[in-house]
């Protein structure tokens, strides 16, 4: 998926998209998915703005408001107001960075849609050079993290971690120390939009699509403001969530364990008969039988665990609810997600 060799592809031209917002699509939707980011609304939208009117590329900037507490939906209504190229949905309460970036591609307009998140972490300068890949004609590139500036060595191992764990056990390859930082084309946006799962593991979920796919190193920023609202548990939670999205290897294992399990047992059973039969040994089998008995209990609890997450997803999948709810928006444009949900 990584390979640098450009497919042929009819590729896309800048000059193809109309530089006035309010009469066509623009070329590029940029989504920012925002949770308490009042201090950083403003210096991203200057940054975003500036970069691209000096390049010449027409561009919308959508701000989803993920259940902000401050003031971060005043800020982007403001913004929205001064600049029609602002757009924003708010959600009626938090419902995480996975559902914000999902409604972002829905309501997205451009020819491509990248994914930003708004404590500038990700240099905004690097989607310059994604798109000069867009236009080679890849559908999906993704900003690999090489270094990490200012983030904790408990975080650096917890994703290192995360994204060695993942990928030992997911059913596609989901590129590794790749956040959600990416650009994706039209056509990526338009299936990943047509993925009817409730539980979205963005990542993942653009690694399943396939088309042609690219990485782009880049050094991670520290945050310009603000606190991560990742700690160790959520990170956690994600990882499982991931694993159980995008794998069944864990429901594999338990079976394996258990057919394990099961032969030990008749090995252990043979050797007891053999015994009594053959040396007419007395084995005491209490001992045995206790602690084994306990072994095998603790190892069903975990394994129903294993098994309770599917059948959660399933629960959660068959109750149908939107992936989100939008409280508030800038436009009232027909979107697409008042059709699929
Ligand atoms: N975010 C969000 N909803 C959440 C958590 C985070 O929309 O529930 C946004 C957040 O505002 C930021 C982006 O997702 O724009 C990445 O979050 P953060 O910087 O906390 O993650 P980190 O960079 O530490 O992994
Ligand atoms: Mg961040």
């Amino acid at each position: 998926t990584e390979s640098k060799q450009v497919p042929p592809k009819s590729a896309v031209s800048l000059t193809e998209a109309p530089l006035s917002q309010s009469q066509a699509a623009p070329l590029l939707s940029v989504i920012v998915p925002c949770f308490n980011e009042e201090q950083n609304i403003q210096p991203l939208y200057q940054r975003v703005a500036g970069m691209f009117e000096q390049a010449g590329i027409s561009f919308e900037l959508i701000f989803i408001n993920d259940g902000s507490s401050d003031g971060t939906l005043a800020q982007i209504r403001r913004l929205s107001q001064q600049d029609e190229r602002v757009r924003f949905a708010s959600f009626s309460r938090n419902f995480g960075h996975e559902a914000a970036s999902s409604c972002g591609f829905r309501l997205a307009l451009g020819q491509a849609g990248v994914i930003l998140d708004a404590d500038l972490q990700d240099p905004p300068e690097l989607i310059l050079e994604m798109i000069a890949l867009w236009q080679q004609g890849f559908d999906v590139v993704y900003g690999r993290r090489k270094t990490r500036i200012g983030e904790g060595r408990r975080k650096k191992v917890s994703s290192f971690l995360f994204y060695r764990l993942l990928n030992l056990f997911s059913d596609v390859p989901i590129p590794t120390d790749v956040g959600d930082f990416r650009l994706v084309s039209r056509t990526a946006m338009d299936h990943f939009n047509a993925l009817p799962e409730k539980n979205r593991f963005v990542r993942g979920m653009f690694a399943w699509i396939g088309f042609r796919q690219t990485a782009l190193e880049f050094e991670r920023q520290p945050r310009q403001a603000g606190n991560s609202k990742y700690n160790w548990t959520r990170l956690l939670l994600l990882a499982f969530d991931a694993l159980t999205s995008f794998s069944v290897a864990p429901l594999r294992l338990c079976m394996a364990f258990g057919a394990l399990v099961t032969a030990l047992s008749f090995l252990a059973a043979a050797v007891i008969i053999i015994q009594k039969l053959f040396f007419n040994l007395d084995v005491p089998g209490y001992a045995f039988a206790t602690s084994g008995m306990f072994l095998l209990g603790g190892i069903q609890l975990l394994f129903l665990g294993v098994l309770g997450e599917y059948i959660g997803k399933i629960y959660t999948q068959v109750q149908d609810r939107p992936i989100y709810i939008v409280e508030e928006r800038s436009d009232k444009l027909e979107q697409q997600s008042d059709k699929v949900q």
